[in-house]
């Protein structure tokens, strides 16, 4: 017999396994559907940021790999500046730090399904049957929380939306690490971008991504990567490669559908300066899971609800994001003397993606230092 479930999740990410982890704990129903076995790579330089926490009554010691306390920034390689952060970020390797979260879930009630590929949604009889190549699986509520390469979005109609995609490419050489409380960003080589090495307890993430909105091709990525790499004794040709898609947040847009929410990079939350996916992914998934724990009571708004709370706490920030984005990557090398070289910039960052600071507070000081700057050049 098919056992009908209040809530089935795709994707077993952070977004998925929060909205999974608080529907299961306020006693719902869930299945998560992950197409892969965990844990599971990602694509993904694993820097987090420790106010996810707040969200959860669980502690992510396990998987804390290395905790960061410095920023290392250089322009073309040289004009080194130093910057203290006031409190540690965390580097996870995502494939033990979404399967942890994963676990979580389960433990209060959630169901993995994993090496299950959601193969297509039909809505009949008010509910959403997803199917698998096994049995087709069946939910009242459906989380598309399936990364920004999954195709849910599409599916649910989600077709005519602004997609701003950026993407990455990384590698992760397992190699003795130097300096392990340093994490390094290099914004001379790649324009509209920058490049990074985000320590490991045993070994690197090193990347380099486009994050402001500019088309690239994924081979422009690789030469300001190898370039880098070099001087952390790092030979990129002969570690594995990985590109991947990054779906940056580019204005208000609608989260929801009949009986059906996207959370996470399904929809779109990247911040389009930093490229931090992972705390906005989780705030989605908790604000998905307290929109859909609310419309299982009776609630017919609350879907509508989420749409509206997360274009304004997290857009209304990202707006602010975007504009700092263009006007420092239209003028990187300005940007990274009025803004990066200043100690108070750094330090202003620092605090923004510590979740301590809003963008809206910050940025038009920023754009002023910015014009100045350009003024006076
Ligand atoms: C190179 C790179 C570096 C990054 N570095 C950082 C960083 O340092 N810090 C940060 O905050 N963010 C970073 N990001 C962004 C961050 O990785 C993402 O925003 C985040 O992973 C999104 O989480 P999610 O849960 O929405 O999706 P994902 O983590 O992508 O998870 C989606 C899940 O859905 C599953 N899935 C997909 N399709 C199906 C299907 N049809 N059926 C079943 N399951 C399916 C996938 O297997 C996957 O497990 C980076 C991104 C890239 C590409």
């Amino acid at each position: 017999m098919t056992v009908t479930y209040d809530c089935v999740v795709v994707g077993g990410g952070p977004a998925g396994a929060t909205a999974a982890y608080h529907l299961a704990k306020q006693g719902h129903s869930v299945l998560i559907l992950e197409k892969n076995k965990l844990p599971r790579y990602k694509p993904c330089g694993g820097g987090v940021c420790p106010q996810i926490a707040q969200w959860f009554d669980y502690g992510f010691e396990p998987v804390i790999s290395q905790k960061v306390t410095q920023v290392r920034y250089t322009y073309n390689l040289e004009d080194e500046v130093i910057a203290e952060l006031s409190e540690p970020i965390w580097m996870v390797r995502r494939d033990e730090f979404d399967h942890y979260m994963v676990q979580q879930a389960q433990k209060q009630g959630a169901i993995l399904q994993e090496e299950t590929k959601a193969t297509g949604i039909e809505f009949k009889d008010g509910h959403w049957h997803i199917s698998t190549p096994d049995t087709p699986v069946v939910g009242r509520y459906l989380v598309a929380a399936d990364g920004a390469k999954g195709p849910m979005a599409r599916w649910l109609g989600f077709k005519q939306r602004k997609t701003a995609m950026a993407g990455a490419i990384e590698t992760e050489p397992r190699l003795p690490v130097h300096d392990g409380h340093i994490v390094h960003f290099e914004f001379g080589l790649l324009p509209k971008g920058y490049v990074w090495n985000f320590p490991k307890a045993d070994g690197y993430s090193l990347g380099s991504g486009v994050f402001a909105l500019a088309k690239r091709k994924s081979r422009d990525l690789v030469q300001p990567l190898t370039d880098y790499s070099k001087q952390f004794g790092v030979d990129i040709d002969q570690e594995a490669q990985h590109g991947h898609p990054i779906l940056l947040w580019d204005g208000d847009q609608t989260l929801h559908t009949h009986q059906a929410v996207l959370a996470g990079e399904a929809a779109c939350v990247v911040d389009p300066f930093t490229a931090e996916g992972i705390r906005p992914s989780i705030l989605s998934g908790l604000k998905a899971s307290e929109a859909i724990h609310s419309a299982l009571a009776g609630n017919e708004q609350a879907l509508a609800d989420y749409t509206q709370t997360m274009n304004q706490e997290w857009g209304s920030e990202m707006r602010w994001a975007a504009r700092l984005a263009k006007a420092f990557y239209l003028a990187p090398k300005l940007g990274y003397r009025v803004g990066v070289k200043n100690p108070r910039g750094t330090q202003i960052m620092g605090e923004v993606f510590q979740g301590k600071l809003r963008y809206s507070d910050v940025v038009n000081r920023g754009l002023r230092r910015l014009s100045a700057g350009m003024l006076s050049a």
